[in-house]
């Protein structure tokens, strides 16, 4: 039986980036797509019937799920990456599920017969909102949290459309949407993922086996925003500084804004992780800079007042640039508060494992709308994600597989 290491061993050079460090696997990419490839093949090694659903989620069913029979626990993750990110964040929780269907085998478990329920592994796509700006498209669709005309408009930086996009991929652009069917065959929702801050290391001494496994609570309410500063385009040599409306300067004002009023109120993160400036040439006075904003606080009462607090600073400081700046919302997600029931189920099976909000959102946060969700956190002894830092030590994946094997049979 292969380890969570070993299984991830095998996805260790698929889409290494030369320049950004770690990992870089946008959705549809070659990368994403070799890691598609990758997961049905290793599904199908276990035995598992494949499909790939109309938003093109791959689910790896062990049993047939049925519109009559008891509804099926789902556990699973995402393959896509941020850019430059590390090599746990989704494929872990994929990684480990699959680990997790080793290990009930060998326990004489089995899903979808004898009055089992049947049981899923799934891989959601564009999780991270990477290529097409929106995190948990995949999750969204299904559930209908994202309007599917909305979502097939989305495009990435080569203006390539998210309907086009899926088309290449061999799924009808029509069918992308809200998918009720999907969503009844799942009674549950599982999903373990890398721990992506300090959560787990702060509670306890680095190396105690105790706290390599936790259990989710809550998931931060989160959003992305996009300003678009615009000013003057012109000549560097020829534009003296005091006839400039260079909106380059407005956005790094913005920038220290940002900053400032998130670090002004407690529990607040903000971030300006993104900036373009157009046309974006050394000897230019840009005419525009595009940059995305991401703002995530407990109370969302709170993430809407910092949001219009940094808008109005914006607004002073590109006027006083001679610039204009608009601000549109891009996504938004309420902080999620998983099921309490299953929770608690899961603190029955794993009563060593301490409790831990997060302040990353996964697709366990929206689906968490439709299906009871829970989450099960794999220590990170960096504290660092999103880059190529993030790591997690062999001994806490095993812990990690064998925790959800646990809950796994548990819930069957
Ligand atoms: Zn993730």
């Amino acid at each position: 039986m292969e380890t969570v290491s070993q299984v991830l061993d095998s996805i260790d050079d698929v889409g290494r980036d030369p320049r950004r460090g770690g990992y870089s696997r946008p959705v549809y990419s070659a990368a994403e797509l070799d890691l598609r490839s990758w997961f049905i093949e290793q599904a199908q090694r276990r035995g598992l019937d494949v499909e790939t659903d109309r938003n093109g989620a791959i689910w790896a069913w062990w049993g047939s799920p049925s519109s009559s029979g008891p509804q099926a626990l789902v556990t699973g993750s995402h393959l896509d990456s941020v850019p430059g990110g590390g090599a746990f964040d989704g494929p872990l929780g994929v990684a480990s599920a699959l680990a997790a269907v080793d290990k009930l085998r060998a326990r004489g478990i089995t899903a979808g017969e004898g009055g089992a329920r049947p049981l899923a592994v799934t891989a959601f796509p564009e999780e991270e909102g990477s290529r097409f700006g929106v995190a948990c498209l995949g999750s969204r669709l299904m559930s209908g949290a994202i309007d599917a005309d909305r979502a097939r408009s989305l495009t990435d930086a080569d203006g390539i459309t998210f309907a086009e996009a899926a088309a290449r991929h061999g799924l009808d652009p029509q069918h992308l949407g809200a998918d009720p069917q999907a969503i009844d065959r799942v009674g549950q929702f599982v999903e373990l993922h890398v721990e992506q801050g300090r959560g787990q290391i702060d509670l306890g001494p680095a190396g105690g086996a105790e706290n390599s496994v936790a259990i989710g609570t809550s998931i931060l309410g989160h959003g992305r925003w996009k300003f678009t500063v615009r000013g003057q385009g012109n000549h560097a040599g020829t534009t003296l500084m005091s006839d400039r409306a260079d909106p380059m300067v407005a956005a790094a004002q913005v920038v220290l804004a940002v900053q400032r009023v998130a670090a002004g109120r407690d529990d607040a993160r903000a971030t300006i992780g993104r900036l373009q400036p157009l046309p974006g040439g050394t000897n230019v006075i840009a005419s525009a800079v595009e940059m995305w904003m991401d703002v995530r606080h407990p109370d969302d009462s709170v993430t809407a007042a910092l949001v219009e607090t940094i808008h109005g600073k914006a607004q002073i400081a590109a006027a006083n640039e001679g610039c204009t700046v608009t601000l549109t919302e891009e996504s938004y997600s309420n902080t999620v508060h998983l099921d309490a029931g299953l929770q608690s189920r899961l603190h029955d099976l794993l009563p060593q494992a301490p409790s831990l909000a997060t302040g990353a959102g996964h697709d366990a946060g929206v689906l968490a709308a439709v299906v009871p969700s829970a989450m099960l956190f794999v220590r990170n002894p960096t504290g660092i994600s999103h880059s190529p830092e993030e790591w997690v030590e062999r001994d806490d994946a095993d812990a990690g597989a064998d925790a959800l094997a646990d809950v796994l049979e548990g819930l069957l």
